[in-house]
């Protein structure tokens, strides 16, 4: 009985403390003069190695090559000589839940971040990872077809607004024409998106909001990058029209090399050869165009198999390159259809091969190659802005764009007041 009635008394305590806890928690955000509240306003994200990752979540060194099955955001520091490659994006131009189009997310074991591609979607997945904004600064695009950019005015704004205290930087190629080219493209994003900058001003850094095309001629095979040890050579892809490149990526040794859309072309062959992680698109056949979109056989086999490399053509490049290990996307890795493509690529390559779904990622070393899938938070949250961001130069604010007759139609009754002084 003694026992029983020590027992009741404990819980009881607990029950009070955790229902005063609970309470006071509650009179403060009613009130909003909480002083925890405004800390947590000013607490900043952690600075790892140059990275910010969100407070408390300070990453782990990975030792003998022992990676956890799975791969949890802002887990895992990067070895230094190490290379981590997520796929953001592994889809099509037709939208589809579980496939967002075409983004591979390059990090660097010295801190750096490199975007190849962003299609449509992309910057969701790219959410998901927790990632400081302040690192994703440069978009190597492949061509302009929304599923390879069309994500490129919500990386800039959303970027911007998550930490991105300087500006984006877009390289891509030149078309065929001036007016097909990256700068161009860039030029109408900007012109297009100056409504939503605009209202920016101000309260974000003024470099954020700066987005800069580096347009390079798409028919050399040339160095378009080389910056910190970092070495980014373009050359060309075939695909509908002048215009379309594949990226290769060299760094301390190691390369990854980027296929945008094209059909099997000597430049890839060339550059590819022997590299450690070749990424190429591995389109449908004809026939299961024909059945996926209903296209007619002449148009299918002119999608499939002359614009772009289905997978028995994917299979014939990467026996070709013999890559460490090769990657296939640019399909939907829908059950009906993943082993179909699966087989068909394997009745022309039998060497190392990953069928790349949005959030494969894959770390690479010269040693060892790890290959596995990000589990994320669906809630993620932004990791928050550093003191960079807080403290780089402002503008006017675009409240002075507002029409007289249209301030005097606020209800002042009903705005919030401050809790806190203005400045
Ligand atoms: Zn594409
Ligand atoms: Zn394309």
């Amino acid at each position: 009985m003694k026992r029983k009635a020590k027992l009741i008394g404990v819980v009881a305590v607990v029950a009070f403390i955790a229902a005063a806890s609970y309470m006071l928690g509650v009179y403060s955000e009613q009130t909003g003069t909480s002083v925890s509240l405004i800390q947590e306003a000013q607490a900043k994200p952690d600075n790892v190695d140059g990275v910010n990752v969100p407070s408390g979540r300070i990453p782990q060194e990975i030792k003998n090559n022992k990676y956890p099955h799975t791969y949890y955001p802002n887990t895992e520091k990067i070895g230094k000589e190490e290379m981590r490659i997520t796929a953001c994006g592994t889809g099509m131009p037709i939208q589809t839940p579980s496939n967002a189009a075409a983004c591979f997310l390059v990090e660097l074991g010295n801190g750096e971040s490199f975007l190849f591609d962003l299609g449509i979607g992309s910057s969701d997945r790219l959410s998901g990872l927790e990632l400081d904004y302040s690192k994703l600064d440069k978009v190597f695009a492949t061509h302009l077809h929304t599923d390879h950019i069309g994500d490129v005015a919500a990386l800039w704004v959303g970027g911007w607004i998550g930490g991105r205290h300087t500006p984006l930087h877009v390289y891509g190629p030149s078309g065929a024409r001036p007016e097909l080219g990256t700068k161009a493209h860039i030029d109408h994003i900007r012109a297009a998106w100056q409504w939503d900058v605009f209202a920016r001003a101000g309260v974000l850094p003024n470099a954020g909001g700066e987005i800069v095309a580096h347009e390079f001629d798409f028919s050399k095979t040339a160095v378009i990058y080389n910056e910190n040890g970092v070495k980014i050579t373009s050359f060309p892809a075939i695909h509908i029209m002048d215009g379309a490149v594949s990226f290769r990526l060299d760094w301390k040794g190691l390369s990854f090399v980027f296929g945008g859309d094209s059909a099997p072309n000597k430049w890839f062959l060339k550059e590819a050869k022997g590299a450690d992680v070749v990424v190429h698109e591995c389109f449908f056949s004809p026939e299961q165009w024909m059945r996926i979109a209903g296209f007619p056989y002449k148009q299918a086999y002119w999608v499939t198999s002359v614009i772009h490399t289905p997978a028995q053509g994917f299979g014939k490049i990467m026996s070709a390159v013999k890559p460490r290990l090769a990657v296939a996307y640019h399909y939907w890795n829908h059950r009906d259809i993943e082993m179909d493509m699966h087989q068909a690529i394997r009745e022309t390559y039998d060497g190392p091969l990953v069928m790349a779904a949005d959030l494969t990622v894959i770390n690479l070393t010269k040693d060892h190659i790890e290959v596995r899938e990000v589990t994320y938070n669906e809630e993620a949250w932004a990791q928050g802005t550093s003191r960079e961001w807080d403290t780089a130069p402002r503008g006017k604010p675009a409240t002075g764009i507002m029409s007289d007759w249209l301030k005097k139609g606020t209800v002042k009754e009903m705005i919030i007041p401050p809790t806190q002084p203005i400045k």
